[in-house]
């Protein structure tokens, strides 16, 4: 079940609503233009297609989302969506040593089946073999320390997976964590934008692969059996954001807390 509607503070509207209002040229909420949001509408998913992106988040989420109606606030997509924007104006920039902001695909079998995982590279620097995503944040005060989060490190792993199967073969990944807005220096009055470059270590590809492999096999188990995978603690930082936390906790509760 895709996005259903869009939640601004407090009042849900449904796709139906914020269309006529687009249709209208009015705002949704009375602060985003509709026009906007009609077109940021998720797209049904199909199931046997997991992205980079989706490795390290919760499976449990990406199940639920397939299957039950759900709304977002598009001040939580906000930053993601700007992330978006630099991503492409980076991407303007030819540059013939590199891929760059390449979607790239490849079949995975698991079990007798066939998933597909999906990326897109932001570069990958071929002289040197150099995996680099770029992360845009609020801060790089913390970032990386004392390493990089467990899902960067499934992520960046995924694209050295798929370059392989597209022939390249990347020894080195990192992140380049760049805030959104600069600060001005105090020193010197002039604007500053803070970046961090983190390092990714690449797993052993055939790890790794046994790694997708058993996250495929979770999905599968999900999709076909409707095992759904277990949830995470209900503190967990996933859970703040969690579009379809109430059925997931619901479905918990249920089930007497086994998932
Ligand atoms: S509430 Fe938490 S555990 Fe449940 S689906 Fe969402 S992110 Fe996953």
């Amino acid at each position: 079940m895709p996005l259903v509607g869009w939640e601004v503070d407090g009042v849900v509207y449904d796709l139906d609503q914020v269309a006529a209002l687009a249709r209208a040229g009015e705002l949704v909420g009375g602060r985003w233009p509709a026009e906007v949001l009609a077109v940021l509408a998720d797209q049904p998913r199909d199931p046997y297609r997991l992205r980079a992106s989706d490795l390290g988040g919760c499976l449990r989420q990406k199940v639920l989302e397939h299957y039950e109606p759900y709304t977002l606030r598009p001040d939580d997509r906000w930053e993601a969506l700007v992330g978006t924007g630099v991503h492409a104006a980076l991407a303007r920039s030819s540059d013939p040593d590199s891929l760059v902001e390449v979607r790239l695909s490849a079949p995975l079998p698991v079990d007798g089946e066939t998933l597909t995982l999906s990326g897109q590279i932001d570069r990958y620097h071929r002289p040197s073999r150099t995996l680099t995503d770029y992360k845009t944040t609020g801060s790089v005060v913390r970032v990386g320390r004392p390493g990089p989060d467990h899902s960067y490190v499934l992520q960046a792993n995924a694209y050295a997976w798929l370059l392989r199967q597209h022939g390249e073969d990347p020894v080195r990944a990192r992140l380049w964590f760049v805030e959104r807005q600069g600060s001005v220096s105090r020193a010197t009055g002039r604007r500053q934008v803070r970046s961090r470059l983190v390092e990714v270590d690449l797993m052993d590809p055939k790890a790794f692969e046994d790694r997708l492999i058993e996250i495929g096999r979770t999905l599968l188990a999900a999709h076909r059996e409707g095992k759904l995978p277990p949830a995470l603690p209900a503190d967990h930082p996933f859970c703040r954001w969690c579009p379809v936390v109430e059925v997931c906790r619901q479905l918990e509760q249920e089930s007497g807390g086994a998932g």
